[in-house]
């Protein structure tokens, strides 16, 4: 069964070889691509993000720094803090943790990012290039990375069925129009989607970013589909896994990315070519 999951290492790791690659020739023209972290408090999902993005930028030749602001700090020290990452020519990308404190309205500053810099897709600037197919835009790292995946392990998206369970700004919404943009022919459902089982049935590629523990089971998938499974949670074991029951679905699919291990392995590796493409567009090269 080892043959049909489609783990996020290998993947990663091409990504990173590449990302080597290019930030040696940066680096022989004097220029060193940096990625600023802005993040307020002390979040443990922040910390575990900050540490996977510092190792993975590390491992490129990325280099990392971050800005820490106190759990308390003012809408304008934030803005001030982000205005001077902006204005910072040795900085190439920004990723803004969230979510922001309830004080600090995110409406409000996301409009504040540089877009060049802006390399998980912030600003509604960020989501209008995507929108539009415009390619020096930054897709957020995770859409990107299920992206990615497909394209590795050579699955073709055009003129597939593929749905997308979720439609969040961060995943959902972003990820149906990449697909979108890759020729699939998109079904976007959420929690108010009627007969979903039916829907996920006529799909030959599912994606599934509900945040729902083991919610889809094999009677949702069509023989020979491909499951991506960006869902991360935990079962009652306390036990990490996706959206899918993975054990329940593994002779149905054709292929199956797995929890921990798959989407979840890619993104920081999105985020480290994001900021070496900023660096290389900020530069004009
Ligand atoms: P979110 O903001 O809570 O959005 C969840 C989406 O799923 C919503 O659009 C919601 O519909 C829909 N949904 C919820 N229950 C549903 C149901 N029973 N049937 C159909 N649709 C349903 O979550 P998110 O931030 O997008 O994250 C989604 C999952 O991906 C989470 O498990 C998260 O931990 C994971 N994630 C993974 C990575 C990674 O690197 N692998 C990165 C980010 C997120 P409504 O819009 O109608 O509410």
């Amino acid at each position: 069964m080892e043959e049909k999951l489609l783990r996020g290492k290998p993947v990663a790791d091409a990504l990173t070889d590449d990302i080597i690659d290019k930030v040696g020739k940066l680096n022989d023209q004097g220029i060193f691509p940096k990625l600023a972290m802005l993040k307020v408090g002390n979040r443990a999902d922040d910390a575990s993000y900050q540490k996977g993005a510092t190792n993975r930028c590390a491992k490129c030749g990325v280099e990392t720094m971050v800005v820490e602001l106190a759990e308390d700090c003012s809408q304008e020290d934030y803005l001030a803090a982000l205005e001077d990452l902006n204005k910072d020519e040795t900085v190439h990308g920004i990723l803004c943790f969230r979510p922001l404190p309830a004080h600090i309205d995110e409406e409000i500053v996301k409009y504040y990012i540089d877009d060049k810099k802006d390399v998980d897709c912030f600003s509604p600037l960020s989501l209008a290039k995507i929108m539009s197919g415009d390619k020096r835009g930054f897709a957020p790292c995770t859409p990107m990375g299920v992206i990615e995946i497909l394209k590795y392990y050579d699955i073709d998206l055009r003129g597939k069925n593929v749905t997308v369970l979720g439609r969040s700004m961060v995943v959902g919404k972003p990820l149906s129009m990449l697909l979108l943009n890759r020729d699939s022919t998109v079904t976007i459902c959420h929690s108010k989607s009627k007969d979903l089982e039916n829907i996920v049935k006529e799909s030959d590629i599912l994606v599934s970013c509900m945040g729902r523990a083991k919610a889809v089971d094999k009677s949702y998938i069509k023989e020979g589909a491909v499951v991506i499974d960006v869902g991360i949670n935990f079962d009652q074991e306390g036990k990490m896994c996706g959206d899918v029951d993975t054990d329940d679905v593994l002779e149905r699919v054709s292929h199956i990315t797995p929890v921990p291990g798959g989407v979840g392995s890619v993104t920081s590796s999105i985020l480290a070519r994001h900021t070496l493409r900023a660096c290389i567009q900020l530069h004009d090269l």
